[in-house]
């Protein structure tokens, strides 16, 4: 086997980009890393990508989107940070019948991931090309 190498951030921008691109969305983070890394290895057999790292350099890209599907958790779960892109979470309020005020979800400027308190475990990505 050839040695592991890390490739190049912006190498592998290039290559997630071109990727969605041309199929308009990808269904799962695991299958982005399959089709980087397979891509990557056209050009060095040694590259090799995790699924995370794959996934954070498709965040950084302004023309893809990711959308996160979350499974409901039975408890409310309290979090700080947005579970698809790791920015600073903002808390979402709404009032009750009683007029007072409530959290009632949270919601990621960055990404446009949002949630209410009974689903905030996410899934599952998928990476959508802005057309
Ligand atoms: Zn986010």
């Amino acid at each position: 086997m050839p040695p592991r190498k890390i490739p190049k951030e912006d190498f592998v921008a290039q290559v997630v980009r071109d990727i969605v691109r041309k199929r308009g969305y990808v269904d799962t983070q695991r299958e982005l890393r399959y089709l980087v890394e397979k891509r990557l290895k056209k050009f060095d057999l040694g590259f090799a990508i995790s699924s995370g790292r794959a996934k954070k350099i498709a965040l950084n890209i302004p023309e893809i989107r990711i959308k996160a599907k979350t499974k409901k958790s039975p408890k409310m779960k309290q979090i700080n940070k947005c579970p698809a892109c790791e920015a600073k979470i903002k808390k979402l309020y709404g009032t009750n019948l009683l007029n007072k005020r409530i959290h009632i979800g949270y919601a990621c400027k960055k990404c446009g991931f949002s949630t209410d308190l009974s689903s905030v475990v996410p899934m599952r990505y998928m990476f959508v090309w802005k057309s």
